[in-house]
């Protein structure tokens, strides 16, 4: 996703080198949060967890149908993600870059990578599926620092998936704001 101008570190060199900024990542379809991302975006904004993110639908979403972040309600299963205004995520400056860039979603920082499942293959690898990125860059050539991120990432997913999980076995599930409670992301 596109960078600010004053990052250094040598991983996001190697994919800034290569990233043609379109932006495209943060205007397509929906960026899924975990209460994570949303508790570190308000910490640093002061912004409250309704101005942050929304529910969208299946429809609305393109969104993976078997993943665990799928949270259900009354009126249907929805997913968390950041809100968007115009198109595009609300964090998106008019200048295409990102306004929060140092506490962004984790998955804004490993986008467009993700572990292999492969145990053959190389152990990253692009994610060409989603949006049409065109970013390209040799696998090889990727950086130890992205391996970290996507361990932490992977961390919180199942600290989150834990909690929605919990949720969905409820058998009258309450509504957006009781489960933003259940997060600790409201009162
Ligand atoms: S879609 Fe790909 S090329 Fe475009 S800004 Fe995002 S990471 Fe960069
Ligand atoms: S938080 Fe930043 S990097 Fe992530 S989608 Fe929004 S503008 Fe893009």
């Amino acid at each position: 996703m596109p960078q600010k101008n004053s990052v250094s570190e040598s991983r996001i060199r190697t994919i800034v080198s290569v990233c043609s900024k379109c932006a495209i990542c943060c205007s397509e379809p929906v960026v899924p949060v975990t209460e994570s991302d949303v508790r570190r975006i308000m910490k640093h904004t002061g912004m409250e967890a309704r101005r942050i993110v929304r529910l969208y639908s299946y429809s609305e979403a393109c969104y993976d149908q078997d993943s665990d972040l799928w949270v259900q309600f009354s009126y249907g299963r929805r997913l968390l993600g950041l809100k968007k205004k115009q198109g595009h995520c609300i964090f998106l400056s008019p200048a295409n870059r990102c306004t929060i860039y140092d506490f962004r979603p984790l998955t804004c920082r490993t986008f467009p990578f993700q572990e292999s499942d492969s145990n053959t293959g190389p152990p990253i690898k692009l994610i060409r599926d989603v949006v049409k990125c065109r970013l390209k860059v040799p696998d090889a050539k990727l950086q130890p620092g992205l391996k970290k991120q996507m361990a932490l990432e992977d961390h919180e997913d199942d600290l989150y998936e834990r909690k929605v999980r919990k949720w969905n076995r409820q058998k009258e599930p309450g509504g957006f704001s009781e489960f933003l409670r259940l997060l600790k992301l409201a009162k």
